[in-house]
């Protein structure tokens, strides 16, 4: 069960908003199309300047609040879509082994600090019948990457939607990241990985699918 699929986090008070949401899932996402206010994020980015003592209106930071804004809406792309939108193209097929997309990479923003964390994801799942265009899983991270988020709930957020949108006898999500809030300030542990998993289905259930989804995800398989 998971709020953010049946209820798309939207963040702007816009009355079409469904129209803008499914419009926005179908179109590549960047920072023009993503609805952010950006005035507003000027103006944020504005106060923390003059607060950190630095003068917004010196040559080189005029312009900084306004990159700053763009930045954010490119960020933050993935609220503006709808991460099941790109789970309805599905190809009946009768293949029946793992498929694995490995080492995708992604970005995202730790909600606690607002500092990027980034890395790789794996994505596995074992089709019933149904498979997806491998596009769409790397799209399907950035759904859920590009948003303030915990690398635990995007972890689950992938698997779950995998299991609810193409309904396959087991999901896997592997997430490896390094997180600048732990890098850069704080305990700066340079080089160390957070790893994060959700396993379900078959490959909760049965440890010899789950010993063979997590071989080929790290590149031990006797297969290869
Ligand atoms: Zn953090």
């Amino acid at each position: 069960m998971i709020p953010t699929l049946s209820t798309p986090v939207r963040i702007a008070p816009k009355s079409n908003l469904g129209d803008l949401a499914r419009h926005q899932a179908t179109q590549p996402m960047n920072a023009e199309k993503a609805e952010v206010d950006l005035p507003r994020i000027e103006r944020a980015v504005r106060e923390i300047l003059i607060a950190v003592g630095e003068d917004p209106d010196r040559e080189g930071l005029r312009k900084t609040p306004n990159r700053v804004a763009r930045s954010y809406a490119e960020l933050m792309a993935g609220l503006g879509s709808d991460p099941q939108v790109l789970l309805r193209t599905v190809f009946k097929d009768g293949y029946n082994q793992v498929v694995l997309l490995r080492n995708i990479p992604f970005h995202s923003m730790c909600e606690h600090h607002l500092l990027p964390f980034t890395g790789h994801a794996h994505v596995a799942y074992l089709p019933d019948g149904k498979v997806l265009g491998l596009s769409k899983i790397a799209r399907l991270v950035d759904a859920f990457a590009l948003r303030p988020q915990l690398q635990e709930r995007l972890t689950d957020q992938i698997a779950d939607a995998i299991m609810d949108g193409l309904q396959p006898l087991g999901a896997v999500c592997v997430i490896e990241a390094t997180h600048n809030c732990m890098t850069i300030r704080g305990i700066k542990k340079q080089g160390s990985t957070m790893v994060t998993s959700a396993i379900r289905g078959i490959f909760q259930t049965d440890d010899a699918s789950r010993g063979e989804v997590l071989a080929l995800i790290y590149g031990t398989s006797r297969l290869t």
